[in-house]
């Protein structure tokens, strides 16, 4: 659904933003127990709170809500589309093959993963590692805005097309997305290839690469020289 039927959608049905932050595209309504926003004070109380989340339909087959993980100063936030199955047994993102390759390219990058911050648009897996719905995104959308708003990172990393369509607000296809800055919420956004399909199209690391030299020469402009490997 395009950004702008979703948001007709979310009006129609009476939607109001819970989560009081200005977000592009809002979450739905919800009278879920554990929404208790008091927590939501910083990373740690917002993790809390997403514990038991029946927000959306992934709610029924998950194992376990996969917040996200890493340095909540991280100045590089990486962000997928949902869990797998490995994900949802560990409740850590990105720790299957998938995210094997995505630790190879962090570490080609000069950091450590736990320098870096790894989240998804949706917490939960969807079944059978089927595409996340709209309204499952729309669902947790404030949720990874609000993860987004405490990390303040230099610079976010779309991995794969649903990210990169979630945050750059449009439904153009990944190829015409990345190679260039975008930004969300005032964060430079480079999108580029996710790490699975990388490992079914390894000929496209180069362009994954080239996405990521884009990444270190934009935070080289910041405080911290970068540190730059010529190889995934
Ligand atoms: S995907 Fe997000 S909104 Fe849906 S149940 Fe999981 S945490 Fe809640």
């Amino acid at each position: 659904m395009h950004p702008r039927y979703l948001n007709r959608y979310l009006a129609d049905v009476g939607w109001r933003d819970p989560l009081d932050v200005p977000v592009d595209h809002p979450v739905t309504p919800s009278s879920t127990p554990n929404e208790d926003r008091a927590e939501w004070t910083d990373l740690a109380g917002l993790a809390r709170s997403l514990d038991g989340c029946e927000r959306c339909r992934l709610s029924e087959k998950r194992t376990t809500v996969v917040f996200g993980e890493g340095d909540s100063d991280a100045r590089v936030m990486f962000i997928g589309e949902g869990p797998g199955a490995e994900e949802d047994r560990t409740g850590r993102p990105f720790v299957g093959q998938a995210g094997q390759l995505l630790d190879r390219m962090i570490l080609a990058m000069g950091f450590a993963r736990n320098e870096t911050y790894i989240a998804n648009v949706v917490k939960c897996r969807p079944p059978g590692n089927r595409d996340p719905k709209d309204d499952e995104i729309a669902a947790c959308s404030g949720f990874l805005d609000r993860q987004i708003e405490f990390i303040r990172p230099d610079v976010i990393v779309a991995l794969g097309r649903f990210a990169a369509n979630r945050l750059t607000g449009t439904d153009k296809p990944l190829g015409a997305l990345r190679g260039k800055w975008s930004h969300y919420k005032g964060v430079p956004l480079v999108a580029t290839y996710h790490p699975a399909y990388l490992l079914r199209t390894p000929a496209d690391k180069r362009k994954v690469w080239q996405d990521l030299k884009l990444v270190l020469q934009k935070m080289a402009e910041g405080s911290s020289p970068a540190i730059f490997n010529d190889e995934l």
